[in-house]
């Protein structure tokens, strides 16, 4: 089949490469639903276990990705065979290179103040043809998680990068989702951090 069953999650047998071309279409089809990407590590896997509410959020994302050794380890021993890991923070990297090919939009939610800001300068200066359209870092409060939500759902993300940690940045996306408005939103843990060096 085209799924690997591990823990209880079904995860598509997808390479890195084939999940960012499934991506690049989301991207290029103008979608009218936000289209969630959850990189589902060891810390997710087993929060879901008696996690309801988490294991639904996981099962209405748009796509998840095997983002552990052993998950990828365990689909082997049952014959269900994943392909490989598939990282957030590849995905992001992946997902930088082509936004900067194909001028995609971006926003950057998440890290403290001072990487946030850093991390933006790289990226501009890494990927110049991309756009960074807005930026926060992750350490808010309720009011100004309002205003935040509200600016990025004026800007009509490609895409929104949240870096608040697992699971609070899937928990995070979910709960906005209608009011975001953009065309994909994937959390992507201490990428931000390793980025910004
Ligand atoms: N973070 C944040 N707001 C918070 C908690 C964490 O922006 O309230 C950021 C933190 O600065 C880091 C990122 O979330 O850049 C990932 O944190 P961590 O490494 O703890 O999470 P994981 O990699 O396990 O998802």
């Amino acid at each position: 089949g085209k799924y690997a069953k591990v823990m209880g999650i079904n995860f598509p047998k997808l390479t890195l490469d084939r999940t960012i071309e499934v991506l690049s279409d989301v991207i290029e089809e103008n979608r009218s639903e936000l289209f969630h990407v959850i990189t589902v590590n060891p810390e997710i896997t087993m929060a879901c276990q008696k996690d309801t509410s988490l294991r639904s959020i996981i099962e209405e994302a748009g796509l998840i990705t095997a983002d552990g050794v052993g998950i990828v380890m365990v689909s082997r021993l049952r014959g269900g065979n994943l392909p490989e890991r598939v990282t957030g923070y590849d995905t992001l990297l992946r997902l930088l290179d082509s936004g900067n090919q194909k001028k995609w939009s971006f926003y950057f939610l998440g890290a403290d103040p001072h990487t946030n800001e850093k991390v933006c300068e790289v990226i501009r200066n890494k990927y110049p043809a991309l756009s960074i359209l807005g930026r926060h870092h992750g350490f808010f409060t309720q009011s100004e998680e309002d205003k935040i939500v509200d600016e990025i759902g004026t800007l009509k993300l490609d895409i929104l990068v949240v870096a608040l940690g697992a699971p609070y940045a899937e928990r995070w996306i979910h709960q906005h989702k209608s009011k975001l408005h953009a065309k994909i939103a994937i959390g992507v843990g201490g990428s931000l951090d390793v980025i910004a060096g």
